[in-house]
């Protein structure tokens, strides 16, 4: 028979303060498997820590919101939203189903082209987009979104040497009843620099206004935000019917959906707290059918939305390193993905789980990384069973911006994995090596030898 763990005994003091709807159970369970092939077995094979994403999920999750809008509305359009994750694989999930891409910068409308976009399907969005990256986006019908006036002026002016004209909308940003709101993307609804815009586009003769677009932030938990954006994008574009005699095509209203993570210092787990497809669906078609717009005229709705889409297929899986008592006695345990993987750690509380079975009894853990720096910290305070130096741990609903926003720093970035519908696991970007990070690298000549003419050695 198997030894069972010594677990050393602790005396905690009982905290019935706020009892929640869950009652005051502290168990954990484990996630020992992700589409049936169990975390142990992933690791062996492609190392720890290691990223898997599930492609059947994505596909899941695209249906479901996909659903929600086609039904409520006639003409709908995806695009992936690259900077959320632009592992080449998972956009390709996306747009096998049907996305466009929403890119913010030119490294993205090239990753975008060489997954095989076709430049009438790509939505340049952001404030950065050189004199070069326009013109290749004029070339290729590109939606341009315009974020500010510089951006339009050289807009303008490449019209000049350019045989096609562009395809414009402007982004506009206003008052959705959020604070502090984001105006420092597109031009403002309610002082009437959205106006100033569209006038200007319209007067110059020499651009074709496609749309009208508005992103009002991330992790939007009030649907009713969306309903007053969609309002006020529809009242423009009945202004431009009526000033214009001009007919826009489309209404893009960003992205932002919240996914079912939980936010810090929220007190409810995001996934009771999360509104659904269906919430956001109806807030947005609902302002868009009753709007002043004419039937005949409805524009395409475009969504943009990453995060809501993509932080469920993915997980984060690892091993633990060490546990400690810190100078308090509290519980800490290392594992060996910190920050630099996990920055989306900073705002949630991540759903970490063991992948082995544990024992019920749990404590108040401070969970770290292996980073030798103070900050890398995954769980601040997590009720969780006892795990073992070399047991394995999963995160969940990491799928969203960790994979475009993680660090090499002091470490290599690991494999990411796609497990396909069949189950069957693939790596999908490759772990870095010490080359990966060298070959960037030039040393000047008289750099080359660090031999320093004297030989030190210690005792
Ligand atoms: C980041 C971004 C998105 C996607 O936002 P999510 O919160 O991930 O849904 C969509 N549109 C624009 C313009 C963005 O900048």
């Amino acid at each position: 028979m198997e030894k069972l763990t010594f677990e050393r005994p602790v005396i905690q003091k009982i905290n019935a303060g706020l009892p929640s709807k869950f009652g005051i159970s502290s168990r954990m369970e484990p996630i020992t498997d992700i589409e049936g092939i169990p975390v142990r077995r992933l690791i062996e094979e492609f190392g720890s820590p290691v990223f898997v994403f599930s492609e059947a999920t994505i596909r899941k999750t695209y249906k479901e919101a996909w659903r929600a809008f086609s039904t409520r509305y006639p003409r709908v359009q995806f695009a992936w939203s690259y900077k959320t994750n632009y592992l080449n694989s998972i956009c390709r999930v996306f747009h096998q189903e049907g996305s466009w891409a929403e890119v913010v910068s030119g490294f993205e409308y090239d990753k975008a082209i060489t997954n095989g976009v076709p430049g009438e399907q790509i939505i340049f969005n952001g404030p950065d987009k050189s004199r070069d990256d326009l013109a290749k986006a004029i070339a290729n019908g590109s939606l341009i979104h315009i974020d500010h006036f510089d951006e339009l002026y050289e807009i303008i002016d490449l019209c000049g040497t350019s045989v096609k004209r562009p395809k414009v909308a402007i982004r506009v940003n206003m008052d959705t009843g959020i604070y502090p709101q984001w105006d420092r993307f597109g031009f403002n609804y309610e002082n009437g620099e959205a106006w100033d815009a569209l006038n200007r586009i319209m007067v110059s003769g020499k651009m074709d206004l496609l749309g009208l677009h508005a992103h009002i932030g991330t992790y939007m938990m009030q649907t009713g935000s969306y309903h007053i954006a969609a309002d006020k994008l529809a009242a423009l574009a009945v202004g431009l019917e009526r000033k214009y005699n001009h007919v826009i095509s489309y209404i893009d209203m960003g992205g932002g959906f919240a996914s079912k993570n939980t936010l810090k210092g929220a007190y409810y787990p995001g996934s009771d707290t999360t509104p659904s497809f269906d919430d956001y669906a109806e807030a947005i078609t609902s302002s868009l059918m009753k709007s002043e717009i004419k039937p005949e005229n409805l524009p395409m709705l475009i969504l943009e939305n990453g995060r809501a889409l993509i932080d469920d297929a993915g997980y984060l899986a690892g091993t633990v390193i060490a546990n400690k008592r810190l100078a308090d006695g509290r519980r800490a345990t290392i594992i060996d993905a910190g920050v630099n993987l996990l920055f989306t750690s900073f705002w949630y509380e991540h759903d970490l789980r063991p992948a082995v079975n544990v024992s019920d009894q749990t404590e108040d853990t401070t969970i770290y990384g292996p980073l030798c720096m103070n900050i890398d910290v995954i769980r601040g305070s997590i009720q969780f069973p006892l795990l073992k130096k070399g047991d394995q741990y999963v995160i969940r609903r990491v799928g969203a911006y960790n994979n475009t926003q993680w660090l090499q720093f002091i470490t290599l970035r690991p494999n990411v994995v796609m497990i396909d519908i069949t189950g069957t696991p693939h790596i999908i970007r490759h772990g870095e090596t010490l080359n990966t990070i060298n070959d960037l690298e030039s040393v000047p000549e008289h750099l080359e030898s660090t031999d320093n003419g004297t030989t030190q050695r210690t005792k």
